[in-house]
């Protein structure tokens, strides 16, 4: 149902990537505790890889034989996956290599992607054990649906492929800080959120973005041509000047330069329980942009992250917040220093900006 296509062969070869130091450690032990058995039982032939170090999943598909796997399943956070696409796009069969299906299951603290997925399934909201039992359920089944990603130009030039989340100021000094309490598992971002609470700051930079109806439609039956010469490989970002480069004319620039969090997101959930964008689908072709504007109090904020949990922050009525479906967009941080994030992942500080690549990868989901 729903648009997907059953195209994991079975039995499927699947490659199961741990990482062995996620959420509270125990990824290994959930994985061998939960869901070898389903995989056993639903015949589903696996080999597992335990992570050795950062970066370590990614070199691995960069170089993998990608013809010997139907499958690569992350058991891990959502830093794992950001590893394994960013491996898979940085290969010169990027093409054919980001079709290969990927699978999660929540074996870190931050696992909005499972929580995502589970969300998408219609099923009422899980965590934990129950959380990954539904993801192992979903991998057994092995529907396969296609998956937006997010491509990011940073200030050096470098461009990294996102499938969750771009954040500047409250979020992501909330993701980077909580890493820490990684050990108390997924209420590490409710902890880091009262901390960050109590040293409440702005965040000067400016925003643009292209508005979904502003986006120029693809011509019909466009004859695919050639990238220009100076496009990273992999796909190009027909919306996206150069960072140098002012917006375009049918961009919004926004008025404020004051923030206290800039958040774009393409899943529905940002964590186990934080159901940031009820909406939204693995593949809507959309960036949820989320921009909350300073002068909001912390008794808002905080009533807006508690509303999170249901879905039910933009019933709030709070003035300071604006909510945004975009194709593409821009951040300039003036503050000198600061912190951006890509998928839970801390990147190079400086002006970003990000284009939507609707359906480019596949996910195991359903
Ligand atoms: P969590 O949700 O607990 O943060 P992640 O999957 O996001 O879990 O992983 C956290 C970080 O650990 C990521 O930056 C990831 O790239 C990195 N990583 C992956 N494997 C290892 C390993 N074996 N040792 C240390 N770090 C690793
Ligand atoms: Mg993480």
């Amino acid at each position: 149902g729903r648009g997907s296509l059953r195209l994991v062969r079975r039995p499927c070869r699947v490659m199961v990537l741990v990482n062995p130091h996620s959420g509270r450690g125990q990824a290994l032990q959930l994985f061998t505790g939960h869901v070898q058995g389903m995989l056993t039982e639903a015949a589903v032939p696996y080999t597992l890889v335990i992570t050795e170090h950062q970066n370590h999943a990614r070199e691995l598909v960069r170089k993998a034989d990608l013809s010997q796997w139907d499958a690569l399943v992350i058991m891990s956070g959502d830093g794992l996956l950001f590893e394994v696409i960013n491996g898979l796009m940085e290969r010169e069969d990027w093409e054919e290599a980001i079709q290969t299906p990927l699978g999660i299951l929540p074996g870190g603290s931050g696992n909005a992607l499972a929580a995502s997925i589970h969300n998408y399934s219609q099923s009422p909201p899980a965590w934990n054990e129950e959380l990954l039992l539904s993801c192992g359920f979903m991998l057994c089944k092995g529907l396969v649906v296609s998956l937006d990603l997010v491509s990011v130009h940073l200030a050096s030039k470098q461009r990294v492929f996102s499938f969750l989340s771009l954040a500047w100021g409250f979020v992501a000094d909330v993701d980077i800080e909580s890493e820490k309490y990684r050990h108390i598992g997924a209420i590490r971002f409710l902890m880091g959120t009262l901390v960050r609470l109590a040293s409440l700051r702005v965040y000067q930079g400016r925003l643009a973005y292209l508005p979904i109806k502003e986006a120029p439609k693809p011509p019909r039956n466009s004859i695919k041509t050639s990238p220009p010469p100076s496009t990273p490989q992999g796909p190009p970002d027909s919306l996206l000047p150069g960072l140098d480069q002012p917006v375009p004319e049918s961009w919004t620039v926004v008025r404020e330069e004051d923030f206290v969090l800039v958040l774009a997101i393409y899943q529905s959930h940002l964590a186990e329980d934080l159901w940031t964008v009820p909406g939204a689908l693995a593949n809507d072709g959309l960036i949820h942009l989320f921009y909350v504007t300073a002068g909001i109090s912390r008794p808002a904020l905080l009533r807006l992250f508690l509303a999170m949990e249901k879905g039910a922050h933009l019933a709030c009525g709070c003035p300071h917040l604006v909510y945004e479906k975009v194709k593409a967009l821009r951040l300039e941080p003036l503050s000198p220093q600061g912190m951006i994030t890509v998928d839970g992942e801390m990147v190079e500080y400086g002006p970003v900006q990000a284009h939507i690549h609707p359906g480019l990868a596949r996910l195991i989901c359903g």
